[in-house]
């Protein structure tokens, strides 16, 4: 779009009054010296209390925690207010000063308040269970049991500290040269005798180009140029996964992934039969890879070739059209969906407007429980924007209605917060999908949401089997670059199988990705987050209206229960291969209802 023209979001700017009516606002001051004097009595008023018999009760520590929730609730207002300021204008200094200020002041509180947590874990079992069964503190039954799960895993103090000021030096220290060192890389293409030097980003942005020799040149000139630097990733990679492991040791953790399954509260052997699932089902990945190689014009496709584009035909969107298409595609779900999300606009909660100083990209800012989410998107008038813009209302819907949950149970677990939002985006594209009648558009749209998935479900398993097996050889000894390389084709040989023509160079696929290094086992939450997601709209369209309430009722009950309990009240049992199989017969479908488009638009 050239510049001239007037974006159809122009204006459409949120309204931060409901938290602070300006920069200026006095109440922020005194907000902030409130939130410090009340940090001073709750620390005079319950430090101790854990370690007195006498003065431990549910009743009192009932209102230890409710205070906790309104100095949280004061910090979390300011901080929303301060961090969505400098979202959207981060040239303005006064801005950035306050976010700087108020961080600051959030840190130094939180310092004060952090006794209450480790006077808790001090707590013999027998304690802490009586009280947390304790009928007075029902509400904070979650929030105690789950505070408590590190309990084994956590150290003595002083080999706490020592833990932590060693981590400067071993882990954290080889994820700063990882991130620095690869960021610092430049690749040289050569193409069609011209020569340009990009960088990582750069060079990863051509997967996408419609050239087929351009995308080959750029994956060979991304792995020959890693490769180069095998010396480094290989030790970083080394460093990194026993680093893992000794810690693993140290806190005892019985397995490489236990402390991933522990933060992410899901038994192991969930996670387990979910990846188990997905991979019996890679053959759905193949059949979708022939029909793309079909569309491409391909003998057969290669690794470069997935990120091809399929659709040349993708009309464009208005604010206002988009707008329209997701409020109608939610209230076919439920009405409240519909007229929970209509406030976003009409109260303006969102900011869509592309402007100088603003973040890219988009989020939903779930500020405090007695606020109410803010909305950021940056409207580009392209399609892609209406499922940018169902997701982050899905999450505004999320947690606008968890409103109805205390502080402490207020926001989402990791592998259930993007519950709303990717079925929100489901609802979307099936809207978008029912209203095209150019079977062109809906094949271009369908192809680009299966690739979406694969990327999310199939390849992040992968990503996974690959960790797996390089976390598990690492136990054993150090390894070399051709042993990393060689679990790296395997984990990815078997979802290509032999629909997918993989590059000798891909070996050196693993060597950049930072999940690897800043989150070991991060990627499963990814599938768990999609399939789920799929499964929970498979059962929506297997049962219809009887769906819905129990869905709502998922949503409002933010984390105030493990992620498996909140599920089962929705009819979800994450333990059951079968629950996991409706996901990706989703996909299954997804890619049926490809391939007989294809054969539409051909004939
Ligand atoms: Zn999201």
């Amino acid at each position: 779009m050239k510049s001239s023209e007037p974006n159809s979001a122009h204006g459409i700017v949120w309204n931060l009054g409901d938290l602070y009516s300006g920069i200026d606002d006095p109440k922020i001051e005194s907000d902030l010296s409130a939130c410090r004097a009340a940090c001073d009595r709750f620390a005079e008023s319950y430090r101790g209390m854990f370690s007195s018999n006498e003065g431990l009760s549910a009743a009192k520590l009932k209102r230890a925690l409710q205070e906790l929730e309104s100095i949280y609730e004061i910090l979390g207002k300011i901080g929303s207010y301060a961090g969505l300021l400098t979202a959207v204008d981060n040239l303005t200094a006064a801005n950035r000063q306050l976010e700087d200020r108020v961080q600051q002041a959030a840190v130094e509180m939180q310092n004060r308040l952090t006794f209450f947590d480790i006077e808790w874990l001090k707590v013999s079992d027998e304690t802490a269970q009586t009280l947390i069964d304790d009928p007075e503190l029902k509400n904070y039954q979650h929030y105690l049991a789950a505070s408590r799960r590190y309990k084994p895993h956590t150290l003595s103090e002083p080999e706490e500290l020592l833990m932590n000021h060693k981590s400067l030096t071993a882990g954290s220290a080889w994820v700063h040269l990882f991130d620095e060192f690869t960021a610092s890389l430049q690749y040289p293409l050569e193409y069609q005798g011209e020569t340009r030097t990009l960088t990582q980003p750069g060079i990863l942005a051509l997967s996408y180009d419609p050239d087929r020799g351009l995308r080959k040149a750029a994956q060979e000139c991304l792995y020959t140029e890693l490769s180069r630097h095998e010396l480094v990733l290989t030790n970083v990679f080394n460093a990194i996964t026993q680093d893992h492991s000794i810690n693993d040791q140290v806190r005892h953790y019985g397995s490489p992934m236990a402390s991933r399954h522990l933060a992410n509260e899901v038994p192991p052997e969930v996670v387990e039969r979910m990846l188990e699932v997905a991979e019996a089902n890679y053959s759905v990945a193949h059949d979708y890879y022939r029909l793309k190689a079909k569309l491409l014009g391909l003998e057969k496709m290669a690794t470069y070739d997935q990120y091809a584009p399929v659709a040349t035909k993708i009309p464009s969107c208005q604010y206002d059209q988009g707008r329209k298409t997701v409020l109608d595609a939610f209230e076919k779900f439920d009405p409240v969906m519909r007229a929970t999300a209509a406030q976003f606009f009409d109260k303006h909660w969102i900011d869509a407007e592309v402007r100088p100083g603003k973040r890219g990209g988009a989020f939903s800012a779930s500020t405090v429980p007695s606020v109410h989410p803010y909305i950021m998107l940056n409207w580009t008038e392209k399609l892609r924007d209406v499922s940018t813009m169902a997701h982050e209302l899905g999450h505004g819907i999320h947690q606008y209605l968890s409103r109805s949950q205390t502080y402490l149970n207020f926001h989402h677990p990791l592998t259930v917060a993007e519950t709303a939002s990717v079925f929100g985006e489901f609802l979307t594209f099936d809207y978008v999908m029912a209203q095209e009648s150019d079977p062109e558009v809906r094949l271009g749209l369908l192809c680009s949401k299966i690739e979406d998935a694969f990327a999310t479900v199939f390849r992040q398993n992968v990503l996974t089997r690959f960790e797996q097996a390089a976390h598990a050889a690492r136990r054993r000894q150090k390894l070399a670059s051709d042993e990393i390389c060689e679990h790296w084709w395997k984990a990815n040989q078997a979802l290509y199988g032999d629909a997918v023509e993989m590059l000798e160079l891909y070996r050196w696929g693993w060597s950049y990705i930072p999940h690897f290094i800043h989150t070991p086992f991060y990627c499963y939450a990814y599938v768990f987050g999609e399939l789920l997601v799929l499964s929970l709209y498979r059962m929506y369209r297997e049962e219809g209206k009887p769906f819905v309430p129990r869905y709502l009722e998922l949503l409002k009950s933010g984390s105030s229960a493990p992620p498996d309990v909140l599920l089962k009240r929705v009819g979800a049992d994450i333990s059951d291969a079968k629950f996991w199989q409706k996901g990706l017969d989703v996909l299954k479908d997804m890619v049926g209802q490809a391939v007989k488009l294809a054969g539409e638009v051909k004939g």
